[in-house]
């Protein structure tokens, strides 16, 4: 999706900027996606604290999870940015937005107190004072970017996802649409590797990011689970797990939904490229879709379509191919060229010592 910033390199300028990320864990939510930031290794948070990252502008992250600070010394900086004093400065926001309309006698969320009525100012309120002054709003995790579990069915908060708060034409003050990086929790390399991307964009050493029609980085979420799952080959050929834990085949007939979802895990794995839902026998549960939870569940049911697909390939063209493969290799790849083959004397005419 095209954006309205233009890229102009200015790379002797980035010394002079400090990008704050104030990160409002306040939303409906489970502080999941904190506290797997926590564990990326590429970027990871100390890289980008510390500033080891070549060329990277200094970076400030504001969350409740890493902080020191409490009280009236960590909020601060919220009241900063909001009067302007924090500049540029990325908010992000995790969990989802509750609508405060129908909250009756109480509030779905708060975060700090206002001084005029002793009442707790809630998410709501500090995205409506600071969104306008952003630079870049960030949802972080299904709850913010989609609405999440907290929006499934009937939805008693009247949850939602900062797009659906903010309009899904948003454009921030550097003509920014709100970037949304789903999962439940979010993959920790991706939210890190799209706050650095934003810093250097905002820094102007990077385009703005390429934005799918769900507002994710393209990048990132182009693939299905299916296209980068290690067990991809097994579906080719009509191989289907039947019961958990069994080997490593297809996992679709136990409910994987990995053919119809965009994620890159199975590619990037978990931590430091290990891990990844199916890559270790655990179904995908489409945590990073905008239909999720409700368009997917029961989650350990298999999807009619998937099976009826798997049965196609099981049926038909899979035993086909997993036939002359297995062929082709037993006689063919797995074994010595002839000019090297096993027997009395090497045709190089080497003479055994045994
Ligand atoms: Fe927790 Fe998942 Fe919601 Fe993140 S998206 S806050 S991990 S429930
Ligand atoms: Fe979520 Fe599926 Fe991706 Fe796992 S593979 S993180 S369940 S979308």
């Amino acid at each position: 999706m095209a954006t309205a910033v233009e890229y102009s390199p200015r790379q002797h300028e980035t010394e002079q900027i400090t990008a704050h990320v104030l990160w409002m864990t306040t939303g409906l939510s489970c502080e999941g996606d904190s506290v797997a930031m926590t564990s990326a290794t590429n970027p990871s948070l100390e890289d980008i604290i510390q500033g080891v990252i070549p060329g990277m502008p200094r970076v400030v992250i504001h969350n409740q999870v890493i902080a020191f600070e409490v009280g009236d010394e960590y909020i601060q900086a919220w009241y900063d940015a909001e009067q302007g004093k924090l500049d540029p400065f990325v908010l992000v926001v995790e969990g989802s937005v509750g609508n405060e309309e129908i909250n009756g006698e109480g509030h779905w969320t708060g975060f700090g107190v206002n001084p005029s009525n002793g009442q707790p100012i809630t998410l709501n309120e500090w995205i409506d004072r600071l969104a306008p002054k952003a630079a870049a709003v960030v949802a972080v995790g299904t709850c913010a970017t989609y609405g999440g579990i907290p929006a499934m069915k009937n939805n008693p908060t009247g949850a939602m996802g900062v797009p659906d708060y903010l309009g899904w034409n948003w454009r921030s003050k550097a003509g920014l649409p709100v970037v949304c990086i789903p999962g439940c929790p979010a993959q920790p390399d991706n939210t890190t590797e799209t706050l650095m991307y934003l810093v250097f964009h905002l820094a102007g050493m990077a385009p703005a990011p390429d934005l799918d029609e769900q507002l994710r980085p393209k990048w990132l979420f182009d693939r299905t689970v299916r296209e980068g799952c290690n067990r991809a080959g097994f579906t080719e050929q009509g191989n289907f797990a039947t019961e958990y834990g069994s080997d490593h085949r297809c996992l679709v007939k136990l409910g994987c939904k990995g053919p119809v979802v965009k994620c890159n895990v199975p590619v990037r794995g978990w931590v430091n490229g290990i891990g990844g839902c199916p890559n270790v026998g655990g179904i995908c549960m489409a945590c990073t879709m905008p239909g999720f939870p409700d368009k997917y569940m029961p989650f350990m049911d298999p999807d009619p379509w998937g099976e009826k697909g798997a049965d196609f390939q099981r049926f038909t063209y899979g035993p086909v191919f997993r036939y002359f493969r297995k062929r082709n290799i037993d006689k063919k790849f797995d074994i010595e060229p002839e000019w090297r083959r096993r027997g009395p004397a090497l045709t190089s005419g080497y003479q055994k010592r045994w």
